[in-house]
């Protein structure tokens, strides 16, 4: 209740201020006021009994001189701190090791690894150990099989092996799953149906949950990408497993929306009072890339309903981008591409460098891929033409996106 009394006095306070915001400030700038008091709300996440931020820090583009950002959000109230052993090439976990230095305690860690169906169960506690000495640890409070998009590797039994060995030496506290491609429901469904799991970050966001389309426009065709993701978010609820959503700003081109934004709230603080307002959800986890941006994200803490100003922005968000926006989880464009290129996971790249504007990170992202969009430089485009339901002409994006992200070459 207080929580829900919180956001009721600061959602008057917004609107108070959006009187002004014509004349003197931009919505972003109220935004940031708003946000500078912190986070409003901490959220139980599920059975491990953690109380969360909310809104809390995704660091995947978190880089090496960034220390003083840990450092703004953890003053700011954040204390769920979400990083990987690859991000970033491995700075991600350095930076934040040297940042929670002598205080540890201030924040809940997450960390994970890639792993396949066959990984060992010493491959894993190897991997774990990198990371501990990576953060300047004894222990990370929960451990994700990370980007999970088999079943067989949800199901590994070498897993929980690791699991099993990791927790009684005390280096990890729970353990969970992370996901967001085109097999994430099956991996869900299977991770709760065996219980598995305490905790899962999956991808959610308001152009992922049915609940969204009913409302819209007859401008808008949309459809769900993946319309049972609400199911398997409830189903872990009722499981009492933690449910930390990511990708909630639905391919965030953020810049697009600042024109729109002249009601007191941002785009991003909208897409984010879409996630919290189901109760399913435990918190959110958004990569925070500058002070300003943290202040303006921690400005939706405490969300519990959508507004109608923010419930218009998203409808104005699905308007300008619903046709050329790539559903990656959807990856219904598998297969098409005889020479092997994934096409959906190219796409996601060419989003972090266009939409995220950092093309850093979008080649760090695209030298991983096992298979790259290189053919695609001297193929017809035919067969992949037609192959997308969404409207996405993946002929012509394939190879400028090889082009940028593959060489120095610019993107065309
Ligand atoms: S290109 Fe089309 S079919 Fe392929 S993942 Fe994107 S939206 Fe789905
Ligand atoms: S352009 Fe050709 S090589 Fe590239 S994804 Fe399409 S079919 Fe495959």
């Amino acid at each position: 209740m207080s929580d829900r009394r919180e956001f009721l006095k600061t959602s008057a306070l917004l609107g108070a201020a959006s009187v002004v915001s014509t004349n003197s400030l931009s919505a972003k700038e109220l935004a940031q006021q708003k946000g500078a008091k912190g986070v409003q709300s901490y959220r139980r996440l599920g059975r491990t009994e953690l109380m969360v931020s909310d809104i809390s820090f995704g660091t995947s583009r978190l880089r090496t001189g960034q220390e003083h950002l840990i450092d703004h959000a953890l003053d700011r109230g954040v204390n769920y701190i979400d990083t990987a052993e690859g991000y970033t090439g491995g700075q991600s976990e350095k930076v934040i090791g040297r940042a929670l230095k002598g205080k540890r305690d201030k924040a809940y860690l997450v960390s994970k690894t890639m792993t396949r169906a066959s990984t060992s169960a010493k491959k894993l506690m190897n991997d774990l150990e990198h990371s501990l000495r990576s953060l300047q640890t004894d222990y990370v409070d929960i451990y994700m099989n990370h980007a999970v998009n088999d079943v067989g590797v949800v199901g590994n039994p070498e897993w929980q092996k690791f699991v099993d060995q990791a927790r009684s030496q005390g280096k990890i506290r729970f353990t969970g799953i992370s996901g967001h491609a085109g097999n994430l429901i099956d991996c869900l469904d299977y991770a709760i149906d065996e219980d598995l799991i305490d905790v899962m970050l999956t991808a959610y966001n308001f152009g992922q949950d049915p609940k969204f389309y009913e409302g819209l426009t007859s401008g808008i065709d949309w459809i769900a990408t993946q319309p049972d993701l609400p199911r398997a978010i409830k189903k872990a609820k009722a499981k009492d497993i933690g449910v930390v959503a990511m990708k909630t700003l639905m391919g965030a081109r953020l810049n697009d929306m600042r024109p729109y934004e002249d009601q007191g709230a941002t785009f991003a603080q909208a897409a984010f009072s879409w996630v919290l307002s189901n109760s399913d959800v435990d918190a959110l986890i958004i990569t925070m890339t500058s002070e300003d941006q943290i202040d303006e994200y921690l400005g939706a803490s405490g969300a519990v309903t959508v507004t109608a100003e923010a419930r218009q922005l998203l409808d104005q968000y699905a308007n300008l981008n619903g046709a050329n926006y790539c559903k990656h989880a959807c990856n219904l464009c598998s297969g098409a591409c005889p020479y092997g290129v994934p096409i959906s996971d190219v796409l996601r790249t060419r989003m972090y460098a266009t939409d995220y504007q950092d093309v850093e990170f979008a080649r760090d992202e695209y030298a991983l891929l096992e298979t790259n969009a290189s053919a695609c430089l001297s193929c017809s485009g035919e067969p992949c033409q037609d192959a997308c339901p969404n409207g996405i002409q993946i002929d012509e994006l394939c190879a400028p996106t090889h082009r940028m992200l593959g060489s120095t070459e610019q993107l065309a």
